[in-house]
């Protein structure tokens, strides 16, 4: 069975622009998901500017292919993952196009022996190109989460992102706020990149703030390790423990309001 038609759930982790942190909420919050119980997978979908393998120490390991139609996801701390960063050289461009991109989408969706997972958090390409056009329109059943930050910048090129999912029937769960202050020793926050936009596009969209996560050197330096900040930052962890709540409830609420009665959100599955 493909995973378009299972239980599992799909979040689709999306932002207007690149460098706002999708992946690293992306692989965080895969982690605070695992650690709440539950079988998650990374499907990281950034086909041109991947960056999944590294945020998980796993450069350089090489998904094993059982057959021709079956490959084996790279695994760390419980966390399955996929990545086309897994077979390429990490200096080589990709210059793949479209249909291509398309069929690589495919194969990692139906080829991936998965296991059963409860969640696959599809890390998106930032924007509105076609790989994010695809995804959604392969998986309609996926929720979307949107990452930002707090610059108008950022946040008005996210709508646009959440204007396309909607038009392949994919629902938005909600805004999470990345890098949204510095806080100083002295436990005084700065709002670098402002306050109050990802609140406007909240409203504009008519879904929930699901979070707000600060700026934190250990973060950047915990990542560029390739060690996921949340498995050792006890603030990490909490922050994103309650994103995972967050998400959680998010999915109940949306599954309640569907017309017909659909799935509960997923119980832990280990
Ligand atoms: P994107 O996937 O949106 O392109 P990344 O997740 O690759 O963005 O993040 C971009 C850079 O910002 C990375 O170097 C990452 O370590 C850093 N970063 C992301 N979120 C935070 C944060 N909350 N605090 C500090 N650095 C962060």
């Amino acid at each position: 069975m493909s995973l378009s038609e299972s239980d599992t759930k799909v979040l689709a982790v999306g932002s207007g622009k690149g460098g706002v942190g999708k992946s690293t909420v992306s692989v965080n919050l895969a982690f605070a998901l695992h650690g709440l119980g539950y079988r998650v997978g990374i499907l990281d979908a950034d086909v041109y500017g991947f960056s999944v393998p590294r945020l998980m120490g796993l450069v350089g390991e090489q998904p094993r292919a059982v057959d021709e139609h079956t490959i084996l996801p790279l695994e760390r701390d419980g966390v399955k993952m996929i990545s086309t960063g897994s077979f390429v050289d990490d200096d080589v461009p990709i210059i793949w196009r479209g249909p291509l991109l398309v069929k690589v989408l495919d194969q990692f969706l139906g080829d991936v022996r998965w296991g059963s997972l409860d969640f696959l958090l599809l890390d998106l390409p930032p924007g509105t190109g076609d790989i994010p056009l695809s995804v959604m329109q392969r998986i309609p059943h996926s929720f979307l989460l949107l990452v930002t930050t707090p610059q108008a910048s950022a946040s008005h090129v996210a709508g646009r992102v959440a204007r396309m999912a909607v038009e392949a029937g994919v629902r938005t769960l909600g805004v999470l706020e990345n890098m949204s202050y510095f806080q100083c020793e002295h436990g005084e926050r700065y709002y670098i990149f402002g306050q109050g936009e990802t609140e406007r596009l909240a409203r504009e969209l008519e879904v929930p703030v699901l979070g707000k996560i600060p700026l934190r050197i250990d973060v950047r330096e915990k990542s560029d390790q390739g060690d996921p900040p949340v498995l050792t930052v006890p603030e990490v962890a909490r922050e994103f423990e309650e994103i995972a709540i967050a998400v959680l409830d998010g999915i109940r609420l949306l599954e309640a309001s569907k017309e017909e009665p659909g799935p509960e959100a997923p119980e832990p599955g280990h």
